[in-house]
């Protein structure tokens, strides 16, 4: 399967926040043994939006957006995407009342804070989608599925979208990847990448899975494998035999 992670904000684009819901998801992704070839960051803007999210689809089964779900009108990753698919939305019954009792719990210790009739915005839902609860905030994640193609749409703080990925989008998508990634890290100090490369180059011609990368640190050369299996315990198993001749090697 290959996906795109698309983060939107502005405030992404000038440097005001770092888009570590891209490397978080990325990292994610890659253990699921879902590639991942493009990373995209676009503002609030209805139409470089939509043409982000079509340029995706054009290369992915598979589209991750964070950030714009929220109840301002600049917030329109829910909007723009639901139009893309095809999807008209509806009031969502569930997430209304998940919204009220949220909101009311935190109005409790924010006495100066109230429902705002915007709020009502993140209620509404694309017909037919999943819908994910959130814990940590107002805004539901969305999952939407059409003609072999999948958008989720997460929400942006962190804290918020971390928790809903692990309790809801990793067993969705794990039920879709037969097979997950594992990887374990060899560090090699004392030698240059070169010298490492060419004492394990009869190992890298025939590698398929695992596979080894070598990367070049300072003062150091790291060699990844990564094997793809049906879990982790199979995926060790297969690492095992590699890391040995490694240890031998070195
Ligand atoms: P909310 O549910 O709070 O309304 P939202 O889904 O509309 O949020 P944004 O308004 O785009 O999300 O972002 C809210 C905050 O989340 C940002 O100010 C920033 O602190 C954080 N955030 C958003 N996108 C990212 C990102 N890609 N990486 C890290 N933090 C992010």
């Amino acid at each position: 399967m290959k996906a795109e992670i698309i983060a939107v904000g502005t405030e992404i684009l000038l440097g005001d926040i770092l888009n570590t819901n891209a490397q978080y998801l990325s990292k994610e992704l890659a253990q699921l043994g879902i590639e991942v070839y493009f990373q995209t960051v676009v503002g609030d803007n209805p139409k470089r939006l939509k043409d982000t999210i079509f340029q995706a689809f054009s290369r992915a089964d598979l589209i991750i957006t964070t950030g714009g779900l929220g109840p301002t009108e600049d917030d329109l990753t829910k909007e723009i995407t639901a139009e893309v698919m095809g999807f008209p939305l509806v009031e969502d019954l569930h997430t209304k009342e998940l919204m009220e009792a949220y909101l009311k719990e935190y109005e409790k210790n924010h006495p100066q804070r109230r429902i705002t009739k915007n709020n009502y915005k993140q209620t509404m839902v694309p017909k037919g989608s999943i819908v994910l609860d959130n814990h940590n905030g107002t805004a539901p994640g969305l999952i939407m599925e059409k003609k072999g193609k999948t958008a989720i749409l997460l929400p942006g703080p962190p804290n918020e979208m971390v928790p809903m990925f692990e309790e809801s989008v990793y067993p969705y998508l794990r039920k879709k990847q037969p097979e997950i990634i594992y990887s374990r890290m060899v560090k090699i100090c004392g030698i240059g990448e070169s010298q490492v490369a060419e004492e394990i180059q009869d190992l890298i011609e025939k590698q398929t899975n695992p596979t080894i990368a070598p990367y070049a640190k300072t003062g150091e050369v790291h060699l990844r494998i990564t094997a793809k299996a049906e879990d982790e315990k199979k995926c060790k198993e297969m690492i095992k035999p590699i890391v040995r001749e490694l240890k031998k090697r070195f």
